[in-house]
This record gives structure tokens, sequence and C-alpha cells, in this order.
């Protein structure tokens, strides 16, 4: 019944859809991006600064999935588009919303030490809480929920894209995900990855699910920006066996630039390396993320967390908002893997 692709939506979809970032601000001759001179480059007023945040009276509830803390009025949806404050309850609206559906080899979420030569049923939702300029999945992070239509009441989110395009979805409950995984066994697949839009804005059906897929023997992995708190942590990673997080960069002003929280990023790494198996992936942007210096400092931290790390560091192509950057120079690709693996053993190249 289900092909490898077994959404149309899923061909093309790239596992890393934001990077990553560091403190102290390097002082380097390399040129910067524009990107890093002004962060409103090519960002809506509704991406920026949407309706969820804006300045209301009578704020109800405050969200605490990320950094952002979101304070949404009645009716409002964060940042993220994907959770609401529905009747004084902040909701998860894209729970069981699908916008992608695959069964892809394990080494494209990318992890190359967790069961490597399998596969594994992966699904996305939609919304994201970073805001990346080279987002390679823009068409389901950054999507808006038509307000003219209801999750509030209970119908299917009617999404638009930035462009204006409709965007499809599916329901698909936990319980049909997990069979479906089963259903799939005989085909390669080990079990469940939560990817594509960033699956913790949604957490719960990330929780909901990966319950169910522990009970039947399956295994879970998430591929995430590391852009949640600690009661997020608490909530999932008793049932994770695997993830993939962004490192989006070593240094605060990258972070800036995707409006993150480059210590929540390094705390939430840290716990997760120490509940199951993790994998960090950097996406290499040309003037922002890609000098030598930056690239020691980030894997020094780490090996100082455990130098049997896996690393991808992968190549940027010129996607969405950054159009006019050129594709990272391989050159400074093989560069860059050469420094990190003065300190960690398992570094790959991605997208080479
Ligand atoms: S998860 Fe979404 S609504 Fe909640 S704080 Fe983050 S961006 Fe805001």
């Amino acid at each position: 019944m289900y092909e490898d692709t077994i959404s149309n939506r899923t061909g093309s979809r790239s596992q890393t859809c934001e990077w990553r970032t560091n403190k102290a601000a390097e002082p380097s001759s390399r040129a910067r991006s524009p990107w890093l001179q002004s962060n409103q480059r090519g960002i809506s007023n509704a991406q920026a600064a949407p309706a969820a945040v804006s300045a209301q009276d009578n704020w109800a509830d405050t969200c605490n999935v990320c950094s952002r803390h979101c304070r949404l009025a009645e009716g409002a949806a964060g940042l993220c588009q994907a959770r609401k404050n529905i009747s004084g309850t902040i909701t998860p609206i894209n729970y069981g919303i699908v916008s992608s559906l695959a069964l892809d080899p394990i080494e494209k979420k990318p992890l190359r030490d967790f069961f490597p030569g399998s596969r594994i049923l992966s699904v996305g939702s939609f919304g994201c809480n970073l805001l990346c300029p080279f987002c390679q999945n823009h068409d389901i992070s950054r999507v808006i929920v038509n307000p003219a239509q209801g999750a509030a009441s209970g119908a299917l989110p009617f999404l638009m894209e930035a462009s204006g395009e409709p965007a499809g979805t599916e329901y698909i409950p936990p319980e049909v995900l997990c069979q479906t995984a089963l259903g799939l066994i005989r085909r390669g697949n080990i079990g469940v990855a939560f990817t594509y839009n960033e699956p913790l804005v949604g957490y719960e059906y990330v929780r909901d699910t990966a319950k169910l897929c522990r009970e039947k023997g399956l295994k879970t992995v998430l591929v995430t920006n590391g852009s949640a708190t600690d009661a997020v942590l608490d909530e999932i990673l008793p049932w994770i066996d695997a993830m993939n997080i962004d490192l989006k960069g070593f240094t605060f002003e990258a972070y800036n630039a995707v409006q993150g929280d480059l210590e929540q990023t390094m705390h939430f790494i840290t716990r997760a390396v120490s509940a199951c198996h993790v994998e960090l992936t950097s996406l290499i942007v040309p003037g922002i993320n890609d000098s030598v210096p930056e690239m020691e400092r980030e894997a020094m931290w780490i090996a100082s967390l455990s130098p049997d790390i896996p690393l991808h560091i992968t190549r940027f192509f010129p996607k969405y908002k950054l159009t006019d950057l050129e594709p990272t120079d391989i050159s400074l690709l093989y560069l860059l893997k050469e420094t990190a693996e003065r300190y960690l053993s398992r570094v790959y190249l991605g997208n080479v």
C-alpha cells in the first residue's frame, strides 16, 4: 500500500529546517551575511511579530514550551503557529495534523550510528519556533493557520504557505501512525521519526505516539532544533531512543539571527546526551557560521560532553530568503571537518 515516499509532499524534504549559534561573538575579518547585519531582512511582519504576541491587555496564558514564552490572548496563536490559546488553555492545534509522511533511510535524518542501513517511518506536521532565513522546509515550518477556519472548532486546520498557496494535511492519530509503522517492519522499518518541521512545538503528539511505539517495540527518533524547555524534555525523554539536534553555529550572534537561544540549545543537548543516542548537525551557511575558530569552539564543547558524539557538517544551498548566497565551498567543509576531528571521533559531511 505504501511507497517509500508515502506523502507526495515528502520527496525532497530536508531534515534540517534551521541552524544554531554561540555566545561570545567572534571577531572576524570574514565577510558577514547581510542577515546578521539586519535580522529583519526579508521577514514579514506576520513572521517577526505575529498577532499571537501582540500587546493586549487580556492575557490569559503563557506558553512555556520554548524560550519565547509567548503570551497568548484568547484565540491567539504563538509565533510557531502550532499552539493557540483556546478557552484559556494553550492547545497544540497541530496535534496529529500530518503534512509529510515517508519511509526514509535512517541516514537521511541524519543518523549514522543508530541502526545503520535501516529505514524509519518519518512524520512531519507544521510550525516552528525559529525564524531561519535559510529554512529548507519553510513550506511547512512557516505556514499560517487560516483564521477563518477552525482548528478551534476541531476541523482540520487549513494551512497557507507564506506564498499564499494551500498546504495539504491529513489527521493521523497516534494509534494509526503506530499501526502503520508496525505494518512497515517487513520493509525494513524500525519505528517512527518525528521530523521535517519542529516536532516539539507539538510535543504532545510526539509523547503520545512515542509511548505507543515503545509498547510495541518500535524505535523512536526525534529531529529537533533543541529549542524547548526542561518541562518538555521531562515529557518526551523517557520515550525517545535517538535524536538528531541542530546546532546552528556557536555564537550568540548567529542564534540571534534565527531568534533562537544558544544557551537553551546547549542545555537541551546536554540533557539529551545523558538520556538517549544523540547526533548533532551544523548547516554551514557562508558568512554566518563558517569560521574555523567557531567550529573549533563548537567541537571542543561537544567533546566536553563526549568525544564520540557524531557531528554532521552539512552544506548550505541557496534557499528561502538566502537565495543570493553561494553554496558552501566544499574545500571549506573539509577544513571544518578536519578541525572538528581534532576533538571528535565521528564527524561526517552532508550534502556534498
Ligand atoms: S512553542 Fe510556540 S507558542 Fe509556545 S512559546 Fe514557543 S513559539 Fe510560542
